[in-house]
């Protein structure tokens, strides 16, 4: 296992430039997360770390060691794609043992460490088959198989479920984080879907336009985006945005919408936010559906889901989404009352769009 570190990582394309000066440090051992929409240069800093990729400009280190011009397959990294990139005319156990074969690992050999991978992935009674007897969720594991038995420094994995179907994803991302409890490899896993992020990685990445937008861990972003872009990626249902002012109040400060309509600030923003234009940020599960009082919003679709009632509509021409942890009794056209809770809210320059 071992530490991997980019700095200042530049790719250009032809006049393309993809990558402008990425930078961040992966612990030994630790499971981080490249997240973004697609476009955004996550693949390609894969492909640049992996050496798929030539690198236009900076630095990355497996360890202590910088592997810009080291050969792909020196670099003792283990990549797994989204297509599971399987030999069809190979046998699961072939197909797993295939790198230690090419090493000239002794056959009795290549068995045991086949057989170790085959036990950690529930594949022990699959191994004498061939890949096209077997399901979307069993050859993503023998893809997996296949980098476990190289023992490699650091894992690489490219958007390794999207092509398994919503069910068996959650299925198999759990899998995965319980094999990186197992094996504690350093892992960089390549993802647009930013629940598998949050819900995998130690540390997530959150890249837009080849650029990063914040670093941190899961709960630190949800928390405490460090800019709008980050706040409406992270989280499902997105957090809804209100443009207004941040105005003096009686005790501190408030938010008021165009409307006259006024949001409290919690304690840490009423003391801090300076009056002017600004955004108000709030998540769907922090907006509270109240009959009597609050901003008045025109409901346009409820969605019962069971444990909690989803209300969607519009504050003004602003459309909203708020999360009710109970069945509540409104409808379609309706205008209900719906208040913030002010100790959860966030504030964004509407100019920079910055966490004020
Ligand atoms: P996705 O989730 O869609 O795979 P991504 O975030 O992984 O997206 P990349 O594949 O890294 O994005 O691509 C980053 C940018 O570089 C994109 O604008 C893409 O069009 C461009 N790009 C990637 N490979 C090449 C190439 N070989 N030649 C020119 N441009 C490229």
């Amino acid at each position: 296992m071992a530490s991997v570190q980019v700095a200042r990582l530049e790719k250009v394309y032809g006049s393309f430039k993809a990558i402008h000066g990425v930078s961040f440090t992966i612990e030994d051992g630790q499971f981080v997360a490249l997240v973004g929409p697609s476009g955004c240069g996550k693949s390609t800093i894969l492909r640049m770390i992996a050496g798929l990729e030539d690198i236009t400009a900076g630095v990355v280190k497996i360890g202590d060691r910088v592997i810009n011009h080291v050969e792909p397959k020196k670099r003792d990294i283990a990549m797994v794609f989204q297509n599971y990139a399987l030999y069809p005319h190979m046998t699961v156990a072939e197909n797993m043992g295939f790198s230690l074969r090419l090493r000239g690992v002794a056959k009795d050999e290549i068995r045991q460490h086949v057989a170790e991978a085959a036990r950690i992935l529930g594949l022990q009674d699959h191994l004498e088959r061939f890949p096209r007897q077997l399901s979307g969720g069993q050859r993503q594991r023998v893809a997996m198989g296949r980098a476990i038995v190289r023992a490699p420094q650091v894992f690489l994995f490219d958007e390794p479920l999207s092509n398994l179907d919503a069910k068996l994803r959650v299925a198999m991302r759990a899998e995965l984080k319980t094999l990186h409890q197992k094996l504690r490899t350093t892992t960089i896993y390549v993802t647009h879907d930013q629940i598998e992020a949050m819900t995998m990685a130690d540390q997530v990445v959150v890249m837009r336009d080849g650029i990063v937008e914040q670093i941190g861990g899961p709960l630190d972003l949800y928390d405490r985006p460090a800019n709008l872009f980050v706040a409406g990626f992270i989280g499902s249902p997105s957090m809804n945005f209100l443009h207004g002012a941040i105005e003096a109040s009686a005790d501190g400060a408030d938010f008021v919408l165009p409307d006259g309509h006024r949001l409290p600030l919690g304690g840490d923003l009423s003391g801090s936010a300076r009056p002017g234009p600004a955004v108000y940020g709030i998540r769907p599960e922090h907006l509270e559906v109240d009959g009597s009082g609050g901003v008045p919003t025109r409901v346009d679709v409820v969605e019962p889901m069971g444990s909690d009632t989803q209300v969607i509509g519009h504050i003004g021409e602003t459309p909203v989404t708020a999360i009710c942890r109970r069945r509540v009794p409104v409808r379609p056209g309706e205008v209900i009352g719906v208040r913030a809770d002010p100790e959860h809210a966030h504030l964004f320059d509407p100019e920079t769009g910055l966490r004020l």
